[in-house]
């Protein structure tokens, strides 16, 4: 008798073959068998023809604070997400010291735009190591399957406690967190994160610590996982950061990496393409870059109280450090604002590229404002004879920044997106889930991937397209027997309706710790997910009394 048999179901394996209409029969959280006539389930699942994929592995989530509250890591297993991968960026929680944890919190509130009462009252500190963390996360249980980098920002901030954000290391520093690298991959780490990226700024402007780091400090750590034989390279990097740089360090530690985040930029069109170029020459030299990129649009909801979208001009700097009245005086600042619409002016590759038609007035605190909801600031630019910005921030300061904008800020060129996702040197990641979580939620990237590019414009084949959430990613981190649907493989399991599958518009929920709220999306399509052969979600979302089936990953491959 196997634990789970799901009969009636048109199989995609995940590794490009074109499906196959059987049953799969699940014993001891693997697959045992596919075929027909598999015998009896103690729980069985007529499929009635649907799709079955294996669960989507999402390489790029932020869910390493989250997660010690919520083992769940709510919403993505509701989205189909059977396997995340954490720690991206170079911001994790661990290693920390006791006295860092202020620190961290309030950086991770900045660069991730998590609540910092959220983290302050949610965070479960039962750790110091990068070891004990996993053990603590294990210990708790998880809901999906998770693996974590360990983060250059938290490893810098170990050693160099306050100065990891103000100056270069010194050798026996570098000794140091180099030490500390490798003790965390030996203990299971899946590889070393970090970021190069202008956006990445902590409380006050500071640049996040790993943006401090030279040359000889990047090639020690990255150069780390040679000696340890395993392991994955992760960067989101500046747009200025030459591929070539990357491709010194992979072969400097002959591992695998992945380089992100590669959206495109109307202001920059062909830099992402040029990017992925360097890494299709970097691997036809051997070395194994990855581009990171994404399939959805980046949208951005926010309001000036936390203008993270403008946080990548360097004229924007003044506004880093001010909170309240003298942000609002700021604001009025006829030199402030010359500077930043100065900026704008020149083409560059950022967030924010001066994009006034993308970006639109959603909510107004005061009735007198309601006309200009739903309405670009390119509109009542050229309404009120001003410019954009002082559009923008008139009204901001009106409302006292309550003004609620959406922004299409990157990844809008619809053709331009579907060229990076066929590009075959890329890698379907970038959802940022459990981060930015008051501004967006890509959680359900995957399921867009299925419905509107897959479905609604015909980008590729569903077989080609269920590969690409799948093993791929999989085999990118070195995640053994996940990935795939095939005997011995481990039972992540997607059941869709390919004739429906999707996400549904965004919506605020307050369900973070101290009431803080996020964006969330509902799934469209999904009749059934599975981790390790248990149902953890199902159509409504995370089942009721789901038990954390998860299993924190600590092999990969070599
Ligand atoms: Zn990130």
């Amino acid at each position: 008798m196997h634990d789970l048999l799901i009969t009636d179901a048109e199989i995609y394996d995940g590794l490009g073959g074109p499906p196959v209409h059987a049953d799969v029969a699940v014993q001891g959280g693997r697959i045992a068998a596919i075929g027909k006539g598999l015998g009896a389930g103690r729980e069985r699942v007529s499929a009635g023809g649907l799709a079955l994929m294996p669960g989507i592995i999402d390489t790029h989530t932020h869910y390493d604070a989250q997660i010690t509250w919520d083992p769940m890591a709510n919403p993505s297993p509701a989205l189909g997400v059977t396997t995340v991968v954490m720690g991206n960026c170079g911001f994790t929680i661990a290693p920390c010291r006791p006295a860092d944890r202020d620190l961290v919190m309030r950086n991770l509130t900045h660069v991730e735009g998590m609540s910092l009462a959220a983290l302050r009252e949610g965070i479960r500190w039962d750790f110091e190591s990068f070891p004990q963390y996993l053990d603590g996360i294990e210990q708790r249980g998880v809901g999906p399957n998770v693996a974590c980098f360990v983060g250059h920002s938290s490893v810098r901030t170990y050693v160099l406690g306050e100065d990891a954000a103000r100056r270069a290391a010194t050798a026996p520093e570098i000794a140091q967190m180099r030490a500390i690298v490798v003790e965390a991959v030996h203990a299971g780490a899946c590889g070393f994160s970090t970021t190069t990226s202008l956006q990445h700024n902590g409380e006050n402007g500071i640049p996040m610590p790993s943006r401090l780091a030279d040359d000889a400090e990047m090639q020690a750590l990255c150069g780390s996982l040679r000696e340890v034989g395993r392991g994955v390279l992760m960067m989101t990097k500046a747009g200025s950061t030459p591929v070539a740089w990357v491709e010194d360090l992979a072969a400097r530690a002959g591992r695998p990496f992945v380089v992100a985040a590669l959206l495109h930029n109307n202001a920059a069109p062909e830099a992402s393409f040029e990017d992925l170029e360097h890494i299709g020459q970097a691997r036809s030299r051997g070395h194994r870059l990855y581009g990171a990129v994404s399939c959805c649009p980046l949208v951005f909801e926010f309001t000036m109280h936390e203008p993270y979208v403008f946080e990548g001009l360097a004229a924007w700097k003044p506004a880093m450090t001010v909170h309240g009245e003298d942000a609002l005086r700021l604001f009025r600042d006829s030199g402030f604002r010359a500077a930043v619409k100065r900026e704008l002016a020149q083409p560059a590759r950022r967030m924010f590229n001066g994009e006034w038609e993308k970006l639109f007035v959603t909510q107004t605190r005061l009735p007198e404002h309601r006309a200009y909801e739903g309405r670009p600031l390119s509109a009542l630019a050229a309404d009120s004879g001003k410019h954009p910005m002082d559009v923008l921030l008139d009204l901001s300061v009106e409302e006292q920044l309550d003004t609620l904008f959406t922004g299409t800020l990157l990844n809008s060129d619809e053709e331009a997106v579907g060229r990076m996702i066929r590009d075959p040197n890329s890698l379907l990641s970038l959802s940022d889930a459990g981060a930015h979580l008051t501004f967006l939620c890509d959680a359900g990237f995957g399921l867009h991937f299925l419905g509107h590019w897959v479905r609604g414009r015909g980008l590729m084949p569903m077989q080609e397209a269920v590969r690409r959430l799948t093993s791929q990613p999989a085999d990118a981190i070195g995640i053994p027997g996940r990935g795939r649907i095939a005997p011995g493989a481990y039972a992540d399991l997607l059941l869709f309706d390919p004739a429906s599958v999707g996400r549904g518009p965004a919506r605020r929920v307050f369900d973070l710790p101290a009431g803080a709220s996020r964006l969330n999306t509902p799934s469209r399509g999904v009749h059934g997910v599975w981790v390790n052969g248990e149902k953890i979600a199902d159509a409504a979302g995370i089942a009721e009394g789901a038990r954390p089936a998860g299993k924190v990953l600590r092999e990969f491959a070599a």
